[in-house]
């Protein structure tokens, strides 16, 4: 299915706030952030390449990581690094989450953002520093894989 080309409200105002910022916008990195800002939640670089390869070819991988590069650096995209090469973007639209990703079987567990209580206001305080804990993932084993552990031959 292809999807016409239409410019949506968010990304308007993303664009906007690009453009003040001295960013030159281009028609790619505004179909990039309309891919971002489509997705209903994590998309991946690859799959932001496949949706803006649905109305243009002018576009390769190099300009979609130098983009999300930019839009990361200008707040406007979180990423999170759920291992094994998985690395998904989403916008600040989606809101705080923190993912638990089990290291030996890959599943994903994503959590409320409670469970990471008084760290940003610790970390604050005793180093001065803003951490971003909008978006994280956290490794570790999941429950069956607890479980399962100490049978494991290798
Ligand atoms: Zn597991
Ligand atoms: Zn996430």
């Amino acid at each position: 299915m292809t999807r016409a080309h239409h410019t949506t409200t968010a990304t308007r105002t993303y664009i906007e706030r690009l453009r003040q910022k001295g960013h030159r916008i281009t028609p790619q990195r505004e179909m990039i952030l309309e891919a971002l800002l489509a997705s209903s939640a994590h998309i991946t670089a690859e799959e932001i390449l496949a949706a803006v390869q649905t109305h243009t070819q002018a576009i390769n991988i190099a300009t979609v990581y130098r983009t999300i590069d930019l839009l990361f650096k200008e707040g406007i995209i979180t990423r999170v690094d759920l291992g094994g090469e998985r690395i998904a973007y989403t916008t600040v639209r989606h809101g705080t989450h923190v993912h638990l990703v089990c290291r030996r079987c890959g599943r994903v567990i994503e959590a409320d953002h409670a469970v990471l209580g008084m760290l940003g206001v610790q970390v604050r305080q005793r180093y001065g520093f803003a951490v971003d804990l909008e978006h994280i993932a956290l490794f570790g084993l999941c429950r069956d894989c607890q479980q399962t552990g100490e049978q494991l031959a290798d």
